[in-house]
């Protein structure tokens, strides 16, 4: 690593990008500003205190730390109400709570975004096996509307909302798929179309990797629900594991009854020595978004330069901070995974291969040599093995990390010929 930044030519690289994305880079600082101090003014209104750090056991009944906590979440997403708890296994975990929370025999989901990501299709039941409990299994019944050239066809959805479409999923992020994100914007306008349809439909929200990259959170838009990985952005980087859900307070609860029992919902829950990091973490969470923003877009300038297709490119505004590129070869997007193993601060010795991973379809290849297992907000790569062999990056807990790493996988996918 050394020896590659102090390499004249990698220097010289370096610095073209950088002056290529030299906007981007100030756009980003701006969003970071503004969402620290976001985030500092729900600490303090909430008067968040040494003392809400201590541990809950047992029951956890009345853990002052987790309910501040909760109400921090839910002052800085402009909701009622929110569940932040370790015991929320993943990302998709905390979807299910949202879906299973409010969703009923009869009822449909609507997904607006086309097909959602790949582990919500065992959650669904569209894909696995029976006798789980999917959705599918309880009798509740799911469609989606494709998108038509990277944007939502509000014709074709207006036809598919029928009366028992009770809720409307919007996947605010690409995930594994070749198109643009959605920005909050944007999904103020598909609440406003649908809500015009069906006014008590609720819309809910994929949040994953989207939070803090601007300046306002799509329950700041009239989304009803809004849900998340602690492991990713909200996490800050320190969260050793947990989800969130935010929103209408009622929605809130329906989901905290899934997770806990009904009549228990969000009353329980000891939060066994995590309140500390997940504050801690939510407190760096803007500053460390804003550090894997910079990170994308370095990314994509020099891949760009290398005569490679990005999404998004080094020039668009971001609402994730995901960066796509187009591979183009299963040699080339496994190299390019390994060389970010090799670039990572753990596990930098161990060399990833495609593998079956549960709850995705295709083999997958994954590089993430985190302090936190799976942890995509720290620097990490991975792609589903198929055509068009596309490569995703995502997270970098600091800057210079981030560059040096992709200035290394670059470097070694020119060392061993796989570029034209
Ligand atoms: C990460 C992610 C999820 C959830 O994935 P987990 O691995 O279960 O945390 C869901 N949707 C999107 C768009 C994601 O990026």
């Amino acid at each position: 690593m050394l020896q590659l930044i102090k390499d004249p030519a990698w220097q010289a690289t370096a610095a073209k990008i950088e002056a290529k994305i030299s906007d981007r880079l100030r756009q980003i600082d701006e969003t970071v500003l503004y969402n620290q101090a976001k985030v500092l003014e729900a600490f303090q209104d909430e008067q968040v205190a040494d003392f809400h750090f201590a541990s809950s056991t047992g029951y956890g009944h009345n853990d002052a730390g987790r309910e501040t906590l909760e109400r921090v979440y839910a002052k800085v997403f402009g909701a009622e109400a929110a569940l932040v708890r370790p015991h929320i296994v993943s990302g998709t975990h905390a979807i299910s709570l949202a879906l299973y929370g409010v969703l009923r025999p009869g009822d449909e989901l609507l997904y607006i975004t086309g097909k959602p990501y790949d582990t919500l299709e065992e959650v669904i039941g569209v894909r696995g096996e029976a006798g789980e409990g999917s959705l599918a299994e309880f009798g509740v019944s799911f469609d989606s509307v494709p998108l038509l050239e990277g944007k939502v066809d509000f014709a074709e959805v207006a036809k598919k909302i029928k009366p028992n479409t009770k809720m409307i999923g919007i996947q605010r992020s690409a995930g594994y798929a070749w198109r643009p994100s959605f920005t909050v914007e944007e999904i103020g306008a598909m609440v406003r179309f649908v809500k015009e349809i069906k006014p008590d439909v609720v819309v809910y929200v994929d949040n994953c990797y989207g939070e803090f990259t601007e300046d306002l959170e799509p329950t700041q838009v009239g989304v009803d629900l809004a849900v998340g990985s602690l492991i990713k952005n909200p996490g800050g980087g320190l969260a050793h594991s947990g989800g969130y859900v935010v929103g209408r307070a009622d929605l809130v609860h329906r989901a905290a009854c899934r997770l806990t029992a009904p009549g228990i919902g969000a009353e329980q829950g000891a939060m066994l020595g995590t309140n500390r990091t997940l504050f801690q973490g939510f407190f760096l969470a803007p500053h460390v978004v804003g550090e894997a923003l910079k990170s994308a877009v370095f990314a994509a300038g020099l891949f760009e330069e290398i005569g490679l297709e990005t999404h998004p490119s080094s020039q668009a505004r971001r609402t994730d901070i995901i960066q796509a590129v187009r591979l183009g070869s299963r040699e080339r997007l496994i190299s390019f995974c390994q060389s970010i193993q090799a670039a990572a601060p753990v596990d930098s010795h161990v060399k990833p291969e495609p593998w079956a991973m549960p709850g995705y379809a295709d083999e997958v290849i994954m590089a993430a040599g985190a302090f936190i297992q799976g942890s995509s907000i720290e620097l990490s790569a991975d792609g589903p093995i198929r055509e068009p062999f596309v490569g995703f990056l995502q997270g970098g807990l600091t800057y210079a990390h981030g560059k040096v790493a992709v200035l290394s996988a670059v470097a070694s996918l020119k060392a061993r010929g796989l570029l034209d």
